[in-house]
């Protein structure tokens, strides 16, 4: 089986071909300009290859419902020229085959399920802390979407006392996002978060807010797994820090196997930063035999 899969992001578009095995072949990335521009060179490239399904994860709010008129469009993006854009139509009108389209971050959880440390378990969570926070969810076996997607980067989040950043979010202020998303900390502490590696206050702060989101999901969705990826979690000291906070938040309320063993239960992802395109490639496969029936 020869698939293709897109990474559709803000800033860059990863395009590779690769199997069902999640096995990937080759692997480009296109800046993001506009649909005019960079969805041509696309087509092109997967065309070349002779992909036989596409499975795009895309950066959002994206309409990931079949059956709604404006399935397979990225929908009320702030990226203007992506506003209101029919990705999977132009893919599916210019390769002729089957699209399969789902968000960045239910295309990493996919990933780690399909191919990764997640195989297995029916309720996992993925959370990217990069340029924004997003949340990618796996539940009872399925990719939730609900009434649109899950936002779940955007929860709110008390500040804590001493904190006089005021939170980035054009909508919210302090949301997760707003609070601790890469740029967050960057115009917080006014260096870039890589630059910040040392100052062990940054990293506690920003672990408090990561674990009062985590809490949050723990205590809604029950996860049985809970990965954290995107460039801010390269910052390995943030785990342990995590971790902490979020069994002092629990205060033993609920009581697991998962929670008794907080070095796996909360977790970095596990393909080498591929799981997001790895979970694409699954979403073409899955998309090629829905049209198989
Ligand atoms: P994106 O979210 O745009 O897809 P990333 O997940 O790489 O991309 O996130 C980029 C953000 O992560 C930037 O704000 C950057 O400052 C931060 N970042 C990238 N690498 C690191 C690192 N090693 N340590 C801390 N922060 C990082
Ligand atoms: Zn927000």
């Amino acid at each position: 089986m020869i698939l293709g899969a897109l990474e559709a992001g803000g800033t860059k578009m990863v395009c590779a071909i690769g199997n069902e095995k999640g096995e990937i072949f080759e692997q480009i990335s296109i800046p993001t300009r506009t649909p005019e521009t960079t969805v041509p060179e696309m087509i092109d490239y997967f065309r070349e290859k002779k992909v036989e399904a596409l499975g795009i994860g895309c950066f959002g709010p994206i309409d990931p419902n079949r059956g709604s008129g404006t399935y397979g469009y990225i929908t009320s993006t702030p990226k203007l020229a992506w506003a209101d854009y029919n990705i999977v139509g132009a893919f599916e009108e210019a390769l002729g085959c089957p699209v399969g389209f789902d968000t960045d971050v239910n295309g990493s959880v996919l990933g780690e399920v399909t191919f990764g440390q997640a195989k297995g378990k029916s309720c996992v969570i993925y959370i990217t802390i990069g340029t924004g926070v997003g949340a990618g969810i796996y539940i009872e076996g399925k990719l939730l979407h609900g009434m649109l997607h899950p936002e779940a980067g955007h929860v709110l989040i008390q500040k804590r006392s001493g904190d006089t950043f005021e939170g980035k979010c054009p909508y919210h202020k302090n949301c997760l996002e707003g609070l601790a998303a890469g740029p967050a900390i960057k115009e917080r502490w006014g260096q870039d978060a890589v630059q910040l590696k040392d100052r062990t206050e940054v990293w506690d702060l920003e672990a408090y807010y990561i674990a009062q989101a985590l809490t949050g999901y723990i205590l809604t969705l029950s996860p049985q797994l809970i990965i954290l990826g995107g460039g801010v979690m390269h910052q390995e000291q943030l785990f342990p820090l995590i971790r902490s906070h979020v069994k002092e938040m629990l205060n033993g309320y609920i009581k697991t196997q998962e929670l008794a063993d907080l070095e796996h239960y909360i977790v970095p992802a596990s393909l080498h930063d591929d799981q997001g395109i790895m979970g694409c490639l699954e979403l073409g496969r899955r998309a090629l035999c829905e049209e198989n029936g």
